[in-house]
């Protein structure tokens, strides 16, 4: 799986080297490159974001910036930037580019706040230059790992619908994924809607009702939550295959215990340590839907009553 991350902070993902994520990457199950936006901007404070149309608090996401990389990452557009669109600082500094794993922005972007975001950047170095250079470089590792599939579009955005493990699910079987990170008040409503238009397939997701001061921390969620569903990213693969939300009639998990059997006076359910099989998985299933009943009662609304046996409706 090819996945492509945009944001203002791209060091943000340097954690995606850990653990299991991390020996994805090596093992070649997905190819993460973090791109810096201000690498698409062509003023000399590298500016990403404007005053709210209609006023108010608060600056917005550019949709000019992002449609610039948004074009090149998808393919979607040709590398023409007019002459007198390219800042003189950009010719001049011919030696910007981006790297495959954003490295080369990731000190600037540490250097800048939300307060120079808006408008006085610390001192990035100026990667309009080298445009021409990141849209060959992505158009042919598109074609080189995604073949013909379409790439997904994802913005997290707090008031969009709630990502769940069907989503992750679903988004598993794509080949490519590109994510775009919000900050400030958001992103222009426009550049969903255009791409839209384009035919891509975008989507927007929150993942839970509260706001974040950007979309690096929601878009590590949901990568997570998508990724650990590839074949061959688990150590184990069963360990995928009962879990909470999973499966057609998605209940919460039982509880899980390990030994010792007694640990502070507290012992774990006889039954898990009785040896009787059918047993455990009797006493796991109610344990299943009373948690659920009890925490969620929501997903117990959605069971479909056909897949319940006699026993799981007595519970
Ligand atoms: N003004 C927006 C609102 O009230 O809905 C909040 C913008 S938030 C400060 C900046 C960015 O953080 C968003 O554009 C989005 O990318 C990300 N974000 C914040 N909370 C999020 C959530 N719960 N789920 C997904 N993304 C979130």
């Amino acid at each position: 799986m090819k996945i492509d991350i945009v944001s203002v902070f791209p060091e943000y993902f340097d954690v995606l080297n850990l653990s299991l994520f991390g020996k994805a990457q090596e093992k070649g199950l997905v190819t993460v490159t973090a791109h810096n936006l201000r690498d698409w901007t062509h003023d000399v404070h590298h500016s990403v974001d404007d005053t709210p149309a209609g006023g108010g608090a608060g600056m917005v996401m550019k949709p000019e910036v992002w449609a610039e990389c948004l074009d090149d990452l998808l393919g979607l557009a040709p590398a023409v930037i007019a002459p007198d669109a390219v800042s003189s600082d950009a010719h001049d500094d011919d030696s910007a580019s981006v790297s495959p794993s954003g490295a080369v922005n990731s000190a600037e972007a540490a250097d800048t706040t939300d307060a120079a975001d808006s408008g006085h950047a610390g001192n990035p170095t100026d990667a309009a230059a080298s445009v021409t250079s990141i849209v060959s470089d992505t158009t042919s590792d598109t074609s080189e790992a995604g073949g013909n599939a379409a790439p997904v579009l994802i913005f997290p955005n707090p008031s969009a619908p709630l990502f769940t493990q069907r989503d992750a699910t679903e988004l598993s079987h794509a080949d490519h994924l590109l994510f775009g990170c919000g900050r400030y008040e958001g992103y222009d409503a426009r550049i969903p809607e255009y791409y839209r238009a384009q035919g891509v397939d975008v989507r927007e997701y929150s993942i839970g009702d509260y706001v974040l001061n950007g979309g690096e921390v929601a878009v590590s969620v949901m990568l997570e939550a998508i990724t650990r569903l590839l074949p061959g990213f688990m150590g184990n693969p069963d360990s995928i295959v009962e879990e909470s939300y999973t499966g057609g009639n998605a209940l919460l998990e039982h509880h899980q215990y390990t030994k010792p059997a007694t640990w502070r006076g507290i012992a774990v359910p006889p039954i898990l340590t009785s040896g009787d099989h059918g047993k455990v998985d009797r006493f796991r299933r109610d344990e299943a839907l009373t948690r659920t009943n009890d925490i969620r009662p929501d997903l117990i609304e959605q069971l479909d009553c056909r897949q319940l046996d006699k026993q799981d409706r007595k519970t």
